[in-house]
């Protein structure tokens, strides 16, 4: 594996090699890595000749009250990761590297970043497509791979690199959970032990709400009341918010259409760690009409 800083070099290597037809799959992350981030560099080794994974933690998608400064961070243990998961270049720029002093440029998707994580952290989305796209660019792969876990930001990245013309392949990998259903995450470093325990209620709300679906449920707000009773069932738990949405653009109609896929969505403070999850249903074909 080769750790490149620059991005004239990485843009150089990736010229070489589509020059002489090899195919690239990257997985952009901001370190702190996991299972859930190898997952994803796995996933990409099946798509491509060549893996490229890039570390960097994005001040521009991050507001001035968030955890920037105290994002876990972890080169080492994060290198020996991505080189036992094959990753060929790792690419991790530092801040200067990626946005130098005058760096005026600012991108905004309109409607999908008005609700949800985007109203809840204003900006966010922005400083998500602005990395990306910046990082398409230079590394210029055929596939990039995303997790599921943050499946708003799916929809996002599927509508920038639409709107912007990227010929490029966004692959959507599934989320990686610990035994408990809590799904892996950089910042689950910040819970204490109890805290641990507590957060796995995000799962079972969401697989209660999911079996409520299955057996005949399509009202939202029903569903709605089935994930906010189950989450509340911890003390101090703090909700942003808890929904479900059509999963094509997170569109909140009063009742599901049959074979409608829908997306629960939530995001809880634990404590003062905020967590983010979801899951996908698909509104059954027939339903028993009782709901
Ligand atoms: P991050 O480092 O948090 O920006 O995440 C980098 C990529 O890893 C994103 O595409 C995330 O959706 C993905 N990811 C994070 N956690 C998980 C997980 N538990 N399972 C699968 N993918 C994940």
């Amino acid at each position: 594996m080769q750790i490149i800083t620059q991005k004239k070099e990485m843009s150089g290597i990736s010229e070489k090699l589509r020059n002489e037809g090899k195919t690239i799959a990257f997985v952009p992350t901001m370190g702190a890595l996991h299972e859930g981030h190898t997952s994803l560099f796995d996933k990409a080794h099946e798509m491509a000749d060549i893996t490229v994974a890039s570390i960097f933690v994005n001040p521009a998608q991050f507001a001035p009250n968030e955890d920037y400064n105290k994002y876990p961070r972890d080169i080492e243990k994060d290198s020996v990761l991505a080189n036992l998961h094959k990753i060929d270049y790792l690419f991790m720029p530092d801040a200067l590297e990626i946005y130098p002093i005058g760096f005026s440029t600012a991108l905004h998707l309109k409607n999908i970043t008005d609700k949800f994580e985007g109203k809840f952290r204003p900006g966010h989305f922005d400083g998500v497509a602005l990395i990306v796209a910046k990082l398409f660019n230079i590394v210029h792969p055929h596939y990039a791979v995303f997790g599921q876990k943050d499946f708003q930001q799916t929809l996002v990245i599927k509508q920038m690199s639409d709107d912007l013309d990227f010929d490029i392949k966004i692959i959507i990998s599934p989320t990686i959970r610990n035994s408990k259903g809590l799904a892996l995450s950089s910042r689950n470093a910040y819970l204490s032990e109890d805290e641990q325990v507590n957060a796995s209620i995000i799962y079972q709300a969401m697989e209660e709400a999911k079996a409520a679906v299955l057996a005949g449920e399509r009202e939202r707000k029903k569903i709605n009341t089935i994930l906010h009773h189950r989450l509340r069932t911890v003390a101090g738990l703090r909700i942003d918010y808890a929904s479900a949405a059509a999963a094509n653009d997170l569109s909140e109609p009063d009742l599901f259409y049959p074979n409608e896929l829908v997306v629960i969505v939530i995001a809880v403070f634990i404590g003062k760690t905020r967590l983010i999850d979801n899951t996908l249903v698909t509104i059954p074909a027939h339903t028993s009409g009782n709901f």
